[in-house]
């Protein structure tokens, strides 16, 4: 006797499985599934199904039939039906099978003294009984005794199945939650040494989870108060949590494993035993870091904003006031020279608030290219024009080599970008600005480097400067007029442009500001660059 496609079990080790097939066998079915009952089991859960010689195929056919099917109940465990030869092939059965023995639709309430756990679905071949169907005197009872025996044995080992099956997943899913958290999680046993490091844990403070297994967590951490003095044992989190004190969003300081100090929010939370004893510790961790650095970068905002606005209004206004005064005589060069420097304030005023609306335009991704082929040679030697004529006493010196490749760009963003680094590194050389420009050609790029024997940026600053509204070394570039924003406008169009901008820069010897951008046959298309 041959089955169509008979399917095996998904996995053989699996418990549940292993029960439902043996199951079957004994009560002389072929195929066939078990149906958890959600109420039974765990009202939230989805319908469960395990599946025994029984393709996945078969399942709408069979769940139809048994939701219009008798179904079986504590006083008639056991429904036998004859299963029409349609709906046996739909389930998978061979045409010439289902002809020579016909088949029947079994179906087998599964409870215990709890209650009802599911039911059992199988197809059986001709008129075939199992040992537990003994029929009784009376022709048409069958005798239950030995069924319900059976029943109630399937049902404890199913209901012991399913439970261990459920806390799996239980385990699987706050496995996934320990390891996928964006949190660090670390856990204690109750003499606080470490059992547990997730892995946002190990990028937090730079431990890996094996350095620091079985260590005491307070010297992993050394935490400290806000204003970095050590914190003793008895300001632990864990410990006041054991004590079933409430440890919510605690700010504190801990150290990274290179002794670098950050703030964190931690929430410390204790597992019990059921005699009420501390046996573990949790502590969840929250990196505080970025969440300080907006608060900073609003304020910086603020203070470089208001400065940069209060600053030209007020000479404008003094300068304008003392001009109309009408008790006062200037002599026509003095108010030239005041209408000088309120048109300078004025280009000042306009120059911010053009980048404020630029920075604005970047944010929200519509920075405009008009790319072309550009002669990088002539646009470098315009503005080195323009600079030495606007500014004669930066000596500024130029280095192109000969047959520059053209490149693809939009002119009046890169004059936008030269203008920006030559008024740096003018603006930062505190002493007798010497300004170099040099362009050179490496594999697919032309690179252009405005350097200059300035101030110069710290290592560890050169990153920020790039942000926006960070402005950084003390304390001449603080007086020194901007509002950090030349920069960032930099890097979004040389990025927009396909190219990269860095900086290289000793302290106090000056920087070197670098740009490329794409030569015109490598150039990515299309032209106009949203
Ligand atoms: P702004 O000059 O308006 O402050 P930028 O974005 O152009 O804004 O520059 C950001 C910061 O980078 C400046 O405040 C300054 O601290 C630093 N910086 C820029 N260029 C130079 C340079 N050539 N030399 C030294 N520091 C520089």
């Amino acid at each position: 006797m041959s089955w169509s496609q008979p399917q095996q079990v998904e996995d053989p080790h699996d418990q549940m499985a292993i029960l439902v097939g043996s199951a079957i066998q004994l009560l002389r079915g072929q195929s066939g599934v078990f149906v958890v009952s959600n109420e039974a089991f765990d009202p939230q859960s989805s319908t469960e199904y395990t599946l025994y010689q029984l393709s996945k195929a078969a399942l709408p056919a069979l769940l139809s039939y048994v939701q219009e099917g008798m179904q079986p109940n504590s006083l008639h465990p056991l429904v036998v039906e004859t299963l029409a030869p349609d709906l046996a092939q739909q389930m998978g059965l061979a045409e010439e099978v289902i002809a020579e023995h016909g088949v029947e639709w079994c179906s087998l309430a599964v409870y215990d003294e709890v209650g009802p756990l599911g039911t059992l679905y199988f197809l059986r071949l001709g008129a075939q009984r199992s040992c537990f169907e003994r029929q009784s005197s009376d022709e048409d009872e069958v005798e239950y005794n030995a069924l319900q025996l059976f029943v109630t044995q399937l049902a404890t080992s199913l209901r012991f199945a399913l439970r261990s099956q459920a806390l799996v997943k239980e385990q699987d899913r706050l496995a996934a939650i320990f390891q996928y958290s964006t949190e660090g999680i670390l856990t204690v046993d109750n003499a606080l040494r470490i059992i547990d490091f997730n892995p946002a844990m190990q990028r937090l403070t730079g431990w890996r989870e094996n350095e620091v297994l079985g260590q005491f967590y307070f010297k992993v951490l050394r935490p400290k108060d806000r204003q970095g003095n050590d914190l003793g044992l008895q300001d632990s989190v864990i410990l006041q949590a054991f004590a079933g004190q409430e440890v919510i969003n605690r700010e504190m300081v801990i150290c990274a494993r290179d002794g670098q100090r950050f703030a964190v929010a931690v929430t410390a939370s204790c597992v019990r035993s059921a005699r009420g004893e501390p046996m573990n510790g949790i502590l969840n961790v929250h990196d505080l870091t970025s969440e300080h650095q907006q608060e900073e970068q609003r304020s910086t905002f603020i203070s470089v904003i208001s400065h940069e606005l209060q600053t030209p209004i007020a000479i404008i206004k003094g300068y304008a006031s003392t001009l109309a005064r009408t008790d006062a005589h200037f002599n026509p060069a003095t108010i030239r020279s005041r209408l000088v420097a309120i048109e300078e304030e004025a280009d000042r005023l306009n120059k911010l608030v053009g980048n404020l609306l630029y920075a604005s335009r970047i944010q929200a991704n519509g920075l405009q290219m008009d790319i072309t082929a550009l002669d990088l040679e002539y646009v470098v030697r315009g503005m080195v024009r323009r600079l030495r004529a606007k500014t004669p006493d930066v000596q500024v010196s130029v280095s192109i080599p000969e047959h520059l490749p053209v490149v693809m760009a939009d002119r009046e963003r890169i004059e936008e970008v030269l203008q920006n680094l030559l008024d740096n590194a003018v603006k930062y050389s505190p002493r007798r600005p010497e300004v170099t420009v040099t362009c050179y050609v490496t594999g697919e790029e032309v690179i252009v480097s405005v350097s200059d024997t300035g101030m110069g940026i710290a290592l560890r600053e050169q990153e920020q400067i790039f942000h926006r509204f960070q402005r950084v070394g003390e304390p001449l570039s603080q007086s020194t007029p901007g509002a950090g924003l030349g920069l960032y406008i930099c890097k979004a169009i040389i990025e927009a442009h396909g190219g990269r901008i860095w900086v290289e820069s000793t302290l106090r010897q000056g920087s070197t500001f670098s740009f490329s951008l794409p030569r015109e046959e490598k150039a990515p298309l299309p032209m106009v660059v949203f």
